[in-house]
C-alpha cells in the first residue's frame, strides 16, 4: 500500500473510533512565532484533526511574550481536564528557552513525545515504525542505518529500531565518507534525516534495501527529499507524500493514546 493509501485508511479507522467516544478528544497548539513554515505545519495539524473529529484550538501568542508568561499559558492547559494534548510549536523566540518550555508540558499531554517522562514517542520515528510494520517489513535482525542524530528524528529513530531488535548504526556530520559508503552498501533499512537535497544519490545500495526519506528540502519553491528519487531498491518513500504524512498521522494516534490515559485515570 502506498503511504497515501495507508494514511487515508488509518484516518478512516480513527474517524470511526472518535465517533464512538462520549467526550471528544481535544488538543491545543500554542504558537509563539510568525514563521510561515510553522503556519503551514499547524494548518496541516488542524486539517487532520478536523477530518477525524478531534477538536483542536490554536492559541497564538505574541512573540514578545516573556518566558514566564508562556509558561503560565502552558500551565493553564496542563491543568485543564478538557485538554488531552498540548503542543508548543517550535521554534520559539530567542529569549525563551526551548528546553525549559518542552519540560514544562505535562508529560501526559505531551503528544509530540519530546518530554523525557512522556510515554509517547516522537511522531516521525514512531510513524515510520508504524508504517514498516503495516507493510510487514521485518526489522528484527536487520542492519539498520540511521543518517542524522537529531533529538527529534535520528536519535529516537535509532532507539525505536533497536527496540525492534535491528542492528543499528548511526552516522552523522563527522562520519568519514568511506564509512558512510560502506554502511550504505550493506544496510537493509536506511533512514535518512539530514536535511540536504538528495544527500543519498548514486551510492551503491542493496536492491533489497528499504529507504525511508525523512528530508524536506525546499529549493526554489520545490520540495525535495534527502534521497534521489527512484533508486533501485525494494521500497523508497516519496517526498512529498511520504514521511510527512506518517508524522501527521502519528500525532493523531499519540493524541488518542494521551486521551485514553487521561480519561481512564
Ligand atoms: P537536524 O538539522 O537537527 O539534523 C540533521 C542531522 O544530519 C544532524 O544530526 C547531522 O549530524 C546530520 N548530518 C549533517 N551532515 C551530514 C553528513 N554529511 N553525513 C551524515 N550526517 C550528516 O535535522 P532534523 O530535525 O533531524 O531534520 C532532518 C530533515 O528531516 C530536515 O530536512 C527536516 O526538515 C526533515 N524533517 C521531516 C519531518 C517529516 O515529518 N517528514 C520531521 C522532522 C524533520
Amino acid at each position: 500500500m502506498t503511504i497515501k493509501e495507508y494514511v487515508a485508511k488509518q484516518k478512516q479507522l480513527l474517524c470511526i473510533e472518535v465517533e464512538g467516544l462520549q467526550v471528544k478528544p481535544s488538543f491545543v497548539i500554542i504558537q509563539v512565532n510568525d514563521d510561515p513554515a510553522s503556519d503551514s505545519y499547524i494548518r496541516g495539524k488542524i486539517k487532520d484533526a478536523g477530518e477525524v473529529g478531534i477538536e483542536v484550538k490554536l492559541d497564538k501568542l505574541s512573540p514578545t511574550i516573556s518566558e514566564e508568561g508562556l509558561l503560565k499559558v502552558v500551565n493553564k492547559y496542563n491543568n485543564d481536564p478538557k485538554v488531552h494534548g498540548l503542543i508548543v510549536q517550535m521554534p520559539l523566540p530567542k529569549h525563551i528557552s526551548e528546553d525549559r518550555v518542552k519540560l514544562s508540558v505535562n508529560p501526559k499531554k505531551d503528544i509530540d513525545g519530546f518530554h523525557p517522562l512522556s510515554h509517547l514517542n516522537p511522531c516521525t520515528p514512531q510513524g515510520i515504525i508504524d508504517y514498516l510494520e503495516s507493510e510487514n517489513i521485518a526489522i528484527e535482525g536487520k542492519s539498520a542505518l540511521v543518517i542524522g542524530r537529531s533529538n527529534i528524528v535520528g536519535k529516537p529513530m535509532a532507539k525505536l529500531l533497536l527496540n525492534k531488535n535491528a542492528t543499528v548504526t548511526i552516522v552523522h556530520s563527522r562520519t568519514k565518507k568511506d564509512d558512510l559508503l560502506n554502511l550504505l552498501a550493506r544496510a537493509d533499512i536506511i533512514v535518512v534525516a539530514v536535511g540536504k537535497k538528495w544527500f543519498v544519490s548514486e551510492e551503491p545500495l542493496k536492491e533489497s534495501a528499504v529507504i525511508i526519506d525523512v528530508g524536506i528540502n525546499r529549493v526554489d519553491g520545490v520540495l525535495y527529499g534527502d534521497v534521489k528519487p527512484e533508486r533501485n531498491v525494494a521500497l523508497q518513500t516519496p517526498v512529498p507524500g511520504g514521511v510527512g504524512l506518517l508524522t501527521r498521522l502519528r500525532l493523531l494516534k499519540n493524541l488518542l493514546e494521551a486521551y485514553y490515559e487521561i480519561c481512564n485515570n
